[in-house]
C-alpha cells in the first residue's frame, strides 16, 4: 500500500467555510471511523513511560475496537505504572521494543512524534495519529491533533460516541483516569467548562471518581515519599522560579524507581509566589530526566522543545545529556530569561 498517497491531514483553522473550495472536508472523526470499520486488525500504542492519559486512552480505544468486532493489540515500550495497573483490561497491554503485525493501521495516542513511542517497526503501517500536545506534529498518514482538549481520552470518547458504541463503566473508568491525571486533578490551565462536562458524562456512565482518585493519589509507596524527601531537601527558589533534583544515589538509597519521580515537580510548583518549576532526576548512562511546570504565564512546552522534548504549555519535559550540573545550568539558562521578561511585563502593567 502506498501510504503517502493516502495521507490525510486535518487543519481545522484552514477548513473555515469561506475558505472551502470543492467538496466539504471529511471530519477527522468520520475519516478515522471509516478506517476502523474497513480494517480487521489494529495496533494501539502510546508513548514510552506511559502516563494516565496514555494508558486510559489506549484501553478505551481497545474496548471501542472490540465493540466494533475488531482485533486490537495494545503495546507500549515501558510497563504500565503501578497506579494504573488495576484499570480494567490493563493486563492486556504488552510491552515490546519492536512490532511486527500485520496490521491494517496503527493508532498512536498521545505521541507528539513517532519517536516518543520508542517502538520499532511502526513505519511500515498506515499511521493514525491522535494527539493534543502543544508540540504535536503531523507525522501520521492521518492526523487528528486537537490542542484544546485536556486529554486524548476526550478525543477517544468522541470516536466512541460517533461510532454509537456503548460507554461501559469500565470504559468510563479508563477515560475518567485520562482527564483526572492530565489536568493534574483539574488544576492545570487545560481545565475548562467542557472538561467538567466530559467528567460528568463519565461519572454518569459508571466511573467512580472517589475510587479512581484514591487509587491515583492515595496509594503512594514509601519509596516515593522518601525520594520526595530527598528532592525537597534540594529545593531552591530564585524569585518566581523553583527547582529540585535527585541523584542516582538518592534513587538507589530510597529504593525508588524512575516511576516514583512522576509528579514530584509539582511540590516545587506549589510554593507560594512560584510561577515556574522544574525537577531533574539522574537516569542511567548520565542521562537526565527533566520535568517542567508552569502556573500558566510561562510556556514550558516551547522551552522543552528547544531542549529536545515537548509537552503542554503548563506541563512539559525532555531528556538531556548529563552530568546533572550541566543539565541544571542549561535549564536555568532557558528559564531565567523567561521569568525576567515576565517580571518586566508585570512591572510595566502595574505602572
Ligand atoms: P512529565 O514531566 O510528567 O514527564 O511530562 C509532562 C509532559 O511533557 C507530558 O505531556 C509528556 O508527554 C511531555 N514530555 C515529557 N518528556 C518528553 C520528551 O522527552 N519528549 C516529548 N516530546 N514530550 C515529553
Ligand atoms: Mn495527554
Amino acid at each position: 500500500m502506498d501510504h503517502a498517497s493516502r495521507s490525510i491531514a486535518f487543519h481545522p483553522r484552514r477548513l473555515a467555510p469561506e475558505a472551502a473550495i470543492g467538496p466539504p472536508p471529511v471530519s477527522p472523526v468520520a475519516a478515522i471511523l471509516e478506517l476502523l470499520r474497513s480494517g480487521e486488525r489494529f495496533l494501539v500504542c502510546s508513548h514510552a513511560r506511559p502516563d494516565g492519559d496514555a494508558v486510559g486512552s489506549m484501553l478505551a480505544m481497545g474496548m471501542l475496537l472490540k465493540q466494533l468486532g475488531k482485533q486490537a493489540d495494545l503495546v507500549t515500550a515501558d510497563r504500565i505504572p503501578n497506579i494504573h495497573r488495576e484499570l480494567p483490561g490493563a493486563d492486556e497491554i504488552r510491552t515490546a521494543q519492536t512490532v511486527y503485525g500485520p496490521y491494517d493501521a496503527v493508532i498512536l495516542l498521545e505521541c507528539d512524534g513517532l519517536e516518543r513511542t520508542r517502538l520499532h517497526g511502526l513505519k511500515q503501517f498506515f499511521l493514525i495519529n491522535i494527539d493534543h500536545h502543544a508540540t504535536g506534529r503531523e507525522y501520521g498518514n492521518l492526523n487528528w491533533i486537537d490542542r484544546k482538549v485536556a486529554s486524548v481520552g476526550e478525543l477517544v470518547y468522541r470516536l466512541v460516541k460517533a461510532a454509537g458504541a456503548k460507554v461501559t463503566p469500565q470504559m468510563a473508568t479508563c477515560l475518567y483516569t485520562t482527564v483526572l491525571t492530565d489536568t493534574g486533578g483539574f488544576c492545570y490551565g487545560s481545565t475548562q467548562a467542557s472538561t467538567f462536562g466530559f467528567a460528568q458524562e463519565l461519572v454518569l456512565a459508571g466511573a467512580d471518581p472517589l475510587l479512581i482518585a484514591q487509587k491515583i493519589y492515595f496509594t503512594t509507596p514509601a519509596s516515593k515519599l522518601l525520594l520526595l524527601g530527598a528532592a525537597l531537601s534540594n529545593l531552591k527558589q530564585e524569585g518566581r522560579l523553583a527547582w529540585m533534583w535527585v541523584t542516582r544515589q538518592d534513587i538507589v538509597r530510597t529504593a525508588a524507581t524512575v516511576e516514583d519521580c512522576d509528579g514530584i515537580v509539582n511540590f516545587a510548583l506549589c510554593a507560594s509566589g512560584v510561577e515556574a518549576a522544574f525537577f531533574l532526576h539522574e537516569l542511567p548512562e548520565q542521562r537526565i530526566g527533566v520535568s517542567l511546570r508552569s502556573k500558566g504565564q510561562i510556556n514550558v512546552a516551547a522551552i522543552a522543545k528547544r531542549l529536545g522534548g515537548g509537552g503542554h504549555e503548563s506541563a512539559a519535559g525532555c531528556t538531556m545529556q548529563g552530568p546533572l550540573d550541566h543539565a541544571l545550568a542549561t535549564v536555568l539558562a532557558e528559564l531565567r530569561p523567561a521569568l525576567a521578561s515576565l517580571a518586566r511585563d508585570t512591572d510595566g502593567k502595574s505602572d
